[in-house]
């Protein structure tokens, strides 16, 4: 059984913390997968104090030679690519084939930023003087720290780790308990790729106590989180005294919107996998479909179907279509939703319990559920479940579909299912979400394109694509005056 263990300043760390915390596998808890030493609240402070002390050395390194070590980690991820997916399928539950998709959106991602370590321009602005100009250049913050959910346990830090140290940031990365696997080995892949000693560290700890520790210490001046929306609003507001940098991605209730023209099957098969897929635990998961009366008993008919079609099971099975949740404590919050939504009224049509068969009974393994005649208020059309429950929502119009669409504290994704152009960009106008989709499923994204949410589910700039280093850099304007001569008068 492995013990995983805390990195810093270049060295992996016994704890001396004295607790720990078992690894298991969500589809078999009888695999506990290795044990985490978790770190102390003063194995952190040392972290972030490393950090800091290899900020200079690590700004002053030039920008394309920080790109050069982020190109050899993708290199290194592509060497591991399958061990990486074997890992995050062991420890997370999702499939092979949706980890195997998550380790090349993150391979993709850490390429595009070791490009972008080449690309690092300012602009040079003509001045109103004679022989004067100015130009900007951009730098980085000093000690960032990276705090990342279970769900995506190798693809978000790789979209948080390879900008902030392209930029010239050095790093405290604070991955989630659940995924300690994952978290060691990209931290090895970095290390073995030639971060400079206390430019990368790791601290595996609860967020409470560790992670706390990392976001207070006054030398971090940046914070990249991803989760909850109740923990980075908390975050948000703690440091917000220090004038601290956050960008922060969060909760989602991401919904569809079926008009009565759509391709019918389209819009089923769509919805269903953005539901479903990943057990439902993706931010970009789909939770709400907003049917248009019409055409609401054919979708619900197919819908059901669909979802009963799904083969539940272990991830490294190539058959099962999907996974546990990751632990009892998600499993627990689903089957506590599938009560709520049952008190308030709605309808139940498959669901909405335990699988069991086959071994299912060993791990978190939920079946597909689906819920009719849902209304806005009700708390499974507002509360972010992230496990397999979708939310039927009928409207009379496309009015009252963008009405309820609109009606929720998150804005992180959505799509809209129609062949008419008018209303696809009416949709496209009047949505409240940060991404949007024409006919396709509320989940996926590529690496080169910018991603994040409005409202309660985004904080700050958006992480990757062209907006990938605008969180991790500051602008700095540089005046030059080649007169040589005492300025006559003053310009402003
Ligand atoms: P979480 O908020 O419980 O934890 C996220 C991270 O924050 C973990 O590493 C945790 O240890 C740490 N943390 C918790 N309290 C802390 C504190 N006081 N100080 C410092 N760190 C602390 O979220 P989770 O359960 O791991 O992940 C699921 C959530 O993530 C869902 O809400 C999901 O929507 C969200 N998510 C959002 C996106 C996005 O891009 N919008 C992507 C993936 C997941």
């Amino acid at each position: 059984m492995s013990v995983y263990r805390s990195y810093i300043n270049g060295e992996w760390i016994d704890s001396t913390s004295g607790r720990t915390a078992p690894n298991i596998n969500p589809a078999n808890i009888d695999d506990v997968i290795g044990t985490i030493e978790l770190a102390s609240r003063e194995e952190a402070r040392r972290a972030v104090e490393a950090a800091y002390n290899a900020f200079r050395g690590w700004k002053h390194t030039p920008a394309p030679a920080r790109g050069r070590i982020v190109a050899k980690a993708a290199r290194f991820m592509e060497d591991r690519k399958e061990e990486l997916a074997q890992a995050i399928t062991r420890e997370e539950g999702k499939t092979i084939s949706e980890a195997r998709g998550e380790v090349q959106r993150a391979i993709n991602v850490v390429e595009f930023c070791a490009g972008e370590s080449r690309r690092m321009n300012g602009e040079t602005i003509p001045s109103e003087l004679p022989s004067n100009f100015a130009y900007t250049i951009y730098e980085p913050h000093g000690v960032v720290a990276c705090i990342t959910p279970w769900n995506f346990p190798v693809a978000i830090p790789a979209w948080k780790l390879a900008p902030a140290l392209v930029a010239g940031n050095t790093v405290v990365f604070k991955p989630a308990t659940l995924t300690p696997l994952t978290a060691t080995l990209l931290t090895e892949i970095f290390v073995e790729a030639g971060v400079p000693k206390g430019v990368f560290n790791l601290i595996l700890g609860s967020g409470s106590d560790a992670g706390d520790e990392i976001v207070n210490h006054p030398a971090v001046r940046a914070i990249s989180f991803t989760g909850s929306t109740e923990t980075g609003l908390k975050l948000y507001a703690q440091v917000a005294p220090r004038g601290v940098k956050v960008q922060a991605e969060m909760g989602g209730k991401n919904p569809v919107v079926v008009l009565e023209d759509c391709d019918m099957e389209l819009a089923v098969e769509s919805t269903a996998q953005g539901a479903f897929g990943s057990t439902g635990q993706r931010c970009t998961a789909t939770s709400r479909a907003v049917v248009i009366d019409k055409v609401a008993d054919e979708f619900v008919e197919k819908i059901v179907a669909r979802a009963k079609s799904f083969t539940l099971g272990r991830g490294d099975d190539e058959k099962n279509h999907i996974g546990p949740s990751v632990d009892e404590g998600q499993f627990n919050t689903v089957l506590k939703y599938v009560d709520i939504g049952r008190e308030d009224g709605a309808e139940m049509l498959c669901g909405g319990k335990r699988a069991t068969g086959d071994g299912l009974e060993n791990g978190y393994f939920i079946e597909p559920t689906v819920f009719d005649h849902v209304t806005a208020d009700m708390r499974i059309a507002r509360e972010e479940i992230f496990g397999p429950v979708l939310s039927v929502l009928r409207v009379k119009d496309f009015e009252e579909a963008m009405r309820v669409a609109n009606d929720s504290e998150f804005g992180l994704s959505s799509s809209v299912f129609t062949n008419d152009t008018n209303l696809v960009y009416r949709f496209v106008d009047e949505i409240e979400s940060g991404m949007t989709h024409i006919n396709s499923p509320t989940t996926g994204g590529e690496a080169h394109v910018p991603f994040g949410g409005l409202k309660n589910t985004g904080l700050g700039a958006r992480e990757q694509g062209s907006t990938s280093l605008d969180f991790y850099t500051e602008m700095k304007v540089v005046y030059v005056d080649y007169t040589g001569r005492k300025r006559e008068g003053n310009l402003y």
